[in-house]
């Protein structure tokens, strides 16, 4: 049998992915030059085994629908890749043992533009993968929406920030700045360089 990779072990050896029921990799197509990444998986997620199959996931398929998009198009992953339990929110320590693997992903993917959804994965994004520095990271509801280029991991990487879709259920109130901030993806997922 061939040997887990580091980044799984690691991932497999947090409390969280010893109680969880799958782990939840990711969808959509690997071929593509978007990535979405969310936070962590939930319930449905959890039972599942695939990314954004409950509620938010409903709400992103709206997202994506309205700009054109389908997992056709895109790749969808999360910073952690099991369940914390009652959605708590990811634990540093988490994020340190989980983002290798989300790493990884990204190395193969090679993404040319990253939509983070919502304070965890903007804020990674942000202090280049260093966990200890997210928290001086400037939070989704000022910055989301304003595309920056980021060099991560040696590649450069349009990161374009957007509100988490679970916030946007609560909280109706977002759904016009939604809009807007899914005029600028469409805008920049249209253009033939994407850099
Ligand atoms: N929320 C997330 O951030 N990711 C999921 O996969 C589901 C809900």
């Amino acid at each position: 049998m061939e040997s887990e990779s580091e980044y799984v072990q690691l991932a497999k050896e947090t409390e969280i992915c010893r109680n969880c029921k799958n782990l939840v990799v990711g969808k959509g197509n690997l071929n593509s030059d978007i990535l979405f990444v969310g936070e962590a998986p939930g319930r449905n997620e959890d039972e599942q085994g695939l990314p954004f199959v409950g509620a938010s996931g409903k709400n992103l398929d709206n997202l994506l629908e309205r700009v054109g998009l389908s997992l056709e198009n895109i790749y969808v992953a999360n910073i952690l890749k099991c369940r914390p339990p009652e959605n708590r929110d990811p634990l540093p320590e988490e994020i340190k043992a989980h983002t290798p693997w989300l790493i990884e992903q990204i190395k193969q993917m090679k993404p040319r533009v990253i939509c983070s959804l919502g304070n965890f994965a903007t804020k990674f994004f942000l202090a280049n993968g260093n966990v200890d520095e997210m928290s001086k990271m400037p939070g989704i509801t000022q910055i989301h929406g304003n595309v920056r280029i980021i060099d991560f991991q040696n590649l450069k990487i349009k990161l374009i920030p957007l509100f988490h879709p679970a916030a946007i259920i609560y909280n109706r109130n977002l759904i016009d700045s939604w809009d807007k901030d899914m005029k600028i993806v469409k805008n920049e997922v249209s253009q033939k360089t994407l850099l």
